[in-house]
């Protein structure tokens, strides 16, 4: 007898709808196996996603007190905690992640995210100005902040949870009704968190959920619709160039957390173990799909041999294999496409001269994963700044690795680049790390540490890598709207 099919459904104005066309499946990476189908949104459906969150702000999400919103992001944190191993399971099904980092980072971060914004929310301020007039008279000049409206979510697929929860937290806890798109390959935390707002309270049509792809599909449905009051995506460069340019005419806010390509750079009296470490998470976390990994490592040049063969070792050291397996570090690239692309700058590496030290291959881990799709960690010496697998982003487990002589030249070589996202400098002297910090042009810059992250303080980056911040108060002046009130007195 053949299994009933599960679906993966979308969940509009308080609802899951029932799937009416033959879906997309859902394909563990790990293993290449479909285990479910998704419902893709079709534009009708987009349409009824996005009157219905108008109409939850109408019927009083948006006029809720603040002190009944922030109460419900905490009990969406404790219901996810509740339900933390269902939210694991299916995190490590769409992304084939390991399990431990799927608990430690992912889903523990969802749960922070909720808390901290309901704390962020709780405590925010208004702005306010005294303002002296001639002849001794005064004016109160007083900002009362508004929600936004109807938000478009729309995120990509190396962190589901974690980057939906970071956005719709700040969103629903500032009065918003949502509208998620999630990744077509990801769709399984997004409709689950569906579930647990319904839970805690949630008012039917504030939080929706389409599934789909993004050109003629629920991605652009939902960017086109002239329903939406404002879009923060995460997600490609690429994506976020289309999507400003379907949301110009009519000229709405967006929120851009794009693409990386960033730097690491260690100087000769950076603590060897320490810096290992933290360089071998920055590179091969995720299986190096994190925007904020290091794809350029700049090593001084006297210890370059040392910190080369210590990375190497550390590389050959991670364990790929099942994700649901504990002792598990590394898990597969998303999907065949993706590994295409990077197996693709493999062989443009090595095509300028590249010397690839370790990995550089698909790993045999037995039949179970043979269909996943598997890379080796790889790392490589011998490219320049001027190669393209040096300019562009890889989103994959390698990183290049290239000598330096001088502090400014570092700065400079770190610089060198369109993007703008992160970097992290190793050395033990402090004023060298907070100088060198400072010069990056970069949103976030680490001094001996890497995705160190306080969700009250800005996130974001320059260049390709974004427009505006998000985190704390950043987040609450991209959700919310002020209108200036000034009073004569
Ligand atoms: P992507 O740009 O292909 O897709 C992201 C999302 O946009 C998906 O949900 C996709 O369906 C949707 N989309 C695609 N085309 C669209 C369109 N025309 N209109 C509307 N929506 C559309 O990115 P990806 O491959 O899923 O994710 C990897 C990228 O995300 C990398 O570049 C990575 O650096 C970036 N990223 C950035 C951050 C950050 O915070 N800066 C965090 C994580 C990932």
């Amino acid at each position: 007898m053949t299994q009933p099919v599960r679906w993966i459904r979308n969940f509009v104005d308080g609802e899951f709808a029932e799937p009416d066309g033959p879906g997309f499946p859902a394909v563990d990476p790990a293993t290449g196996a479909e285990f479910a189908r998704v419902h893709e949104a079709g534009r009708e459906l987009v349409h009824r996603a996005v009157t219905g969150a108008r109409a939850a702000l109408h019927n009083g999400w948006a006029d809720t007190p603040v002190r009944e919103r922030t109460a419900l992001l905490r009990r969406a944190a404790d219901r996810i905690e509740a339900r933390f191993e269902e939210f694991v399971a299916a995190e490590v099904a769409d992304t084939g992640k390991p399990v431990t980092q799927a608990r430690e980072l992912d889903v523990a971060r969802a749960v922070a995210n909720f808390r901290t914004f309901a704390d962020v929310i709780a405590a925010a301020g208004q702005e306010s100005f005294v303002t002296d007039l001639p002849g001794g008279a005064q004016a109160l000049n007083y900002a009362v902040r508004k929600p936004l409206g109807v938000v478009a979510v729309i995120v990509p697929w190396n962190l589901p949870l974690l980057l939906l929860t970071w956005k719709v937290a700040p969103a629903l806890g500032c009065g918003n009704a949502v509208v998620v798109k999630p990744s077509d390959q990801t769709p399984s935390t997004a409709t689950l968190l569906a579930e647990v707002l319904a839970e805690v309270g949630l008012p039917a049509g504030a939080y929706n959920v389409v599934h789909g792809f993004g050109g003629d599909s629920a991605g652009q449905y939902l960017t086109e619709h002239p329903g939406i009051d404002g879009v923060t995506f995460t997600g490609s460069s690429a994506t976020g160039t289309q999507v400003m340019r379907t949301v110009a005419p009519r000229v709405r806010p967006v929120s851009f957390e794009l693409g990386g390509k960033n730097a690491a750079i260690v100087f000769d009296d950076a603590d060897l173990d320490e810096t290992l470490a933290g360089l071998t998470r920055s590179v091969f976390a995720n299986t190096g799909q994190v925007c904020l990994c290091t794809e350029r490592v700049y090593v001084q040049r006297s210890v370059f041999d040392d910190v080369a063969a210590g990375l190497v070792e550390q590389a050959r050291g991670l364990r790929l294999g099942d994700p649901l397996t504990e002792r598990t570090t590394t898990g597969p690239l998303i999907s065949p496409e993706h590994r295409r692309k990077v197996l693709d700058y493999l062989a443009l590496a090595e095509e300028a001269g590249a010397k690839t030290l370790t990995g550089g291959g698909i790993p045999e881990l037995g039949p179970e994963l043979d269909g996943g799709s598997w890379l080796e960690p790889t790392l490589w010496t011998g490219l320049t700044n001027k190669d393209r697998p040096v300019r562009e982003e890889i989103f994959g487990p390698v990183a290049a690795l290239i000598p330096f002589d001088t502090e400014d030249e570092a700065i400079s070589l770190a610089n060198d680049t369109e993007y703008g996202l992160a970097s992290s400098v190793w050395t033990q002297d402090l004023r060298r790390g907070h100088r060198v910090a400072q010069a990056m042009h970069v949103g976030m810059s680490w001094v001996n540490t890497w995705f160190l992250r306080d969700l009250r303080s800005p996130f974001g980056g320059m260049g390709l890598s974004g427009i505006g911040r998000e985190g704390g108060a950043s987040s609450l002046h991209f959700y919310t709207e002020p209108t200036n009130v000034c009073v004569r007195l």
